[in-house]
């Protein structure tokens, strides 16, 4: 086995996370194959999940190592300074992510972003990329691997030193690790689901709202967001119990729905038009997964949604998954570019992390549909927001840790949890010195 350089290595999954470390590898001089389920999607045009995606600093700095990151940002990605949230009577009012450092996230374009690491993978002379080829079968001990050319029906089989599993959240390599003794997997299914709807294009191709900010429809027990696209249209997606989505079932009620809880959208998309959009799909089941370990031995590793998949609520799904790119190559370069080491310790550098960004990635539903509407929640942002102004190496808020940093996820709650400890007693001197106060002017003014 060659391990430290030239390593043969079989990358399961060309979505973002595998064409992504397949070229990372492949700079480190590695010998990639990649092998893809689907088609070329830079060839054949195939609608996946969710059409933008939220990028932030992980991913950037992932992004970065390659070159990509200006091609990404600059050129393709849209700024997003703040939420802008939607009230039921039309109102609106911006909570920016980072008024002190004025950091931005960038809404990209899910199916681009793949086509350029694709394109990037591609021009590395020791990449080899295969599509139409699904994994049907793994020894995950022995690096054997069986797929078949879903176009031929052929079967295929090949061997790697090293294999990389980054075949999505329903990962066929996960499931195969599930049978062995000591792995650990959590799987949730949330009970509320996901549609996708568009908001059109504006006149002379103009944005019909803010392209600035991500915008929010908050309502409780459910909600609608919508991030800007190129050209100049929206993707929104609501989210709801499926309960609501299931009373929802003729046009009339979708209408009347919408009349009442998202009227100002109801105006901007149009009414023919929502109703084509919203009954043409059923709703979408959203999946958290937790396991432990990642690695099977030094041969077998799973990193991206196949290792952690979470609600998409903090965005940070393909941000992390990017992250486990930077991570092993932290560890390769830690070990003179030994593939069986990096695998090795992966699992212990990076597990905490990425089950603590699954868990904050719920947390932060209710944040997104709820808790943003409250007094409480404004106050808790307002005090942030000073304190970071105030010491803005000491006080990073939770968001900015997460979205703006690469903080280690697990310390984002511990740093955040701190904050809360320091402000309530905060809060405990300010009421007891009021207490006191109090007191001592009833005794004065009774004397
Ligand atoms: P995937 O993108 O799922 O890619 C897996 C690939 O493996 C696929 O191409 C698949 O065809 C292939 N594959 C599967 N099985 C096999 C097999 N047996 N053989 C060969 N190939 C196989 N993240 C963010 O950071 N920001 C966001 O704003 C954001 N928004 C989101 C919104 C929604 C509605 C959803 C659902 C997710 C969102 N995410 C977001 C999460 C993000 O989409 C995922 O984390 C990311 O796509 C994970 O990339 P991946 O490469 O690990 O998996």
């Amino acid at each position: 086995m060659r391990d430290g350089q030239n390593s043969d290595v079989v990358v399961v999954g060309g979505g973002l996370v595998g064409a992504l470390v397949t070229c990372v590898l492949a700079k480190k001089g590695h010998h990639v194959r990649l092998y893809e389920y689907r088609s070329d999607m830079r060839v054949e045009v195939s609608r996946g999940v969710s059409i933008d995606l939220a990028l932030s600093a992980r991913g950037r700095e992932a992004l970065r190592q390659i070159d990509l990151e200006d091609a990404v940002v600059n050129h393709h990605g849209i700024a997003m300074k703040g939420r802008l949230l939607h009230s039921k009577d039309k109102g609106l009012k911006e909570i920016l992510y980072d008024s002190v450092h004025k950091n931005c996230i960038y809404s990209v374009n899910r199916s681009h972003l793949n086509r350029l690491l694709l394109d990037a993978a591609e021009k590395y002379p020791n990449v080899n990329l295969f599509f139409n080829h699904k994994l049907m079968d793994i020894d995950l001990e022995e690096g054997h691997l069986q797929f078949v050319d879903v176009k031929s029906g052929e079967t295929i089989n090949t061997n790697a030193e090293f294999i990389i599993g980054a075949d999505g959240a329903y990962s066929y390599i996960r499931r195969t690790m599930a049978k062995r003794p000591r792995f650990n997997c959590n799987q949730t299914y949330i009970d509320h689901g996901y549609v996708e709807v568009s908001f059109p294009v504006g006149p002379d191709n103009s944005f019909i709202m803010s392209k600035d900010h991500l915008h929010i429809w908050p309502r409780g027990e459910f909600m609608m967001i919508a991030l800007p696209n190129e050209d100049g249209t929206f993707t929104g997606n609501v989210f709801a119990p499926f309960a609501t989505f299931e009373a929802l079932d003729t046009p009339e009620k979708l209408i009347s729905f919408y009349k009442d809880q998202f009227p100002d959208a109801l105006d901007l998309i149009g009414e023919k038009k929502l109703v084509s959009e919203f009954f043409q799909t059923s709703p979408k089941t959203l999946i958290s997964i937790k396991c432990n370990p990642y690695n099977v031995g030094s041969r077998t590793l799973i990193i991206g949604d196949a290792a952690h998949a979470m609600v998409p609520f903090y965005a940070q799904g393909m941000n992390a998954g990017f992250e486990d790119v930077l991570v092993l190559s932290e560890l390769l370069d830690f070990h003179n570019n030994s593939l069986s080491k990096a695998i090795l310790n992966f699992t212990k550098v990076r597990c905490d992390d990425a089950h603590a960004i699954c868990d904050l990635a719920m947390y932060n539903y209710l944040e997104m549909r709820d808790l943003v509407t409250k007094k409480s929640f404004l106050i808790r942002k307002h005090l942030d927001t000073i304190l970071h102004w105030l010491f803005p190496n000491e006080w990073i808020p939770l968001y900015s840790t997460v979205t703006f940093s690469r903080m280690k996820y697990r310390d984002c709650i511990y740093n955040k949890d701190w904050q809360d400890r320091v402000l309530k007693k905060i809060l405990i001197c300010v009421g007891v010195t009021i207490f006191a106060y109090i007191i001592t002017f009833m005794i004065a003014t009774r004397n």
